[in-house]
């Protein structure tokens, strides 16, 4: 999918003053595109993945995906893009603390309606199948509370990788994982974006993810600093 920012900005308001954490961000992601957002705490990299999936509503500017102006959509409208386009690996997870890691992983996939017709047998399959991959074949009952840090981020990882996104927006997704179990993940995250073709669009404080990328865009202050394409050869 092809991403179009612009003039897109995000202010809050925090003690009843405006608060500006993004400002005049002008983006283009090719399809298949593989970019790594970096920059300090605070610049803004959360609030830029949020708009360009399409979770949250910018104060000004537009996001548009694929040629869908994300603004022209109702809220349900949305919802309902993102479950059929978008995968999204949270910073904090978010995984649904009432169902198993299998059960979760189960949800993009029951959203976009691969569950009827008989799908039921065949998406539990996929289900344990990418669990297996992140290395939590003998996790797949366990619920969140019953999982570390970096096995409920790996939880979170199949599940967005179960709908099958055309672009997948991840924030620090190796964040919390010791190296092996990283480079797994690293490997899974470069073989959705070659072979399913897949645009990803990751923030990282990883050099080795960094690297992987094609393109490093840097925040500082809620603006673009730097935008630069990364070493082939490297
Ligand atoms: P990063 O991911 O780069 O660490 P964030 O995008 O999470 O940064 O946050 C950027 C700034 O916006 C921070 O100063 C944060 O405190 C502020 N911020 C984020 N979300 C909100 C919110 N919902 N309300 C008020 N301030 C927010
Ligand atoms: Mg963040």
């Amino acid at each position: 999918m092809m991403i179009v920012a612009q003039g897109l900005a995000q202010t809050f308001s925090s003690a009843g003053r405006p608060l500006t954490v993004l400002k005049d961000i002008d983006l283009r992601v090719e399809p298949q595109g593989f970019v790594a957002i970096v920059g300090p705490s605070g610049s803004g990299k959360t609030t830029l993945l949020g708009l360009l999936a399409g979770l949250d509503r910018p104060s000004a500017g537009s996001v548009t995906l694929d040629g869908q102006n994300l603004n022209h959509l109702s809220e349900d409208q949305r919802a309902r893009f993102r479950a059929e386009n978008v995968g999204f690996v949270f910073q904090t997870f978010q995984l649904i603390p009432t169902l198993t890691a299998l059960e979760n992983v189960l949800v993009p996939i029951e959203l976009r309606g691969a569950m009827r017709d008989g799908g039921s047998a065949r998406a539990e399959q996929r289900a344990v199948q990418l669990l297996g991959r992140v290395g939590l074949a003998d996790r797949i009952h366990h619920y969140p509370a019953q999982l570390s840090g970096g096995e409920q981020q790996r939880v979170a990882i199949a599940r967005a990788f179960a709908g099958d996104p055309k672009i997948l927006f991840a924030d620090e997704p190796t964040g919390n994982l010791d190296a092996d179990t990283g480079h797994a993940v690293i490997d899974l995250l470069v073989e959705l974006n070659r072979e399913a073709r897949a645009t990803l669009v990751l923030v990282t404080h990883d050099p080795e993810l960094a690297r992987r990328a094609r393109r490093v865009i840097r925040l500082s202050g809620g603006r673009i600093v730097s935008d630069t394409p990364t070493d082939p050869a490297s």
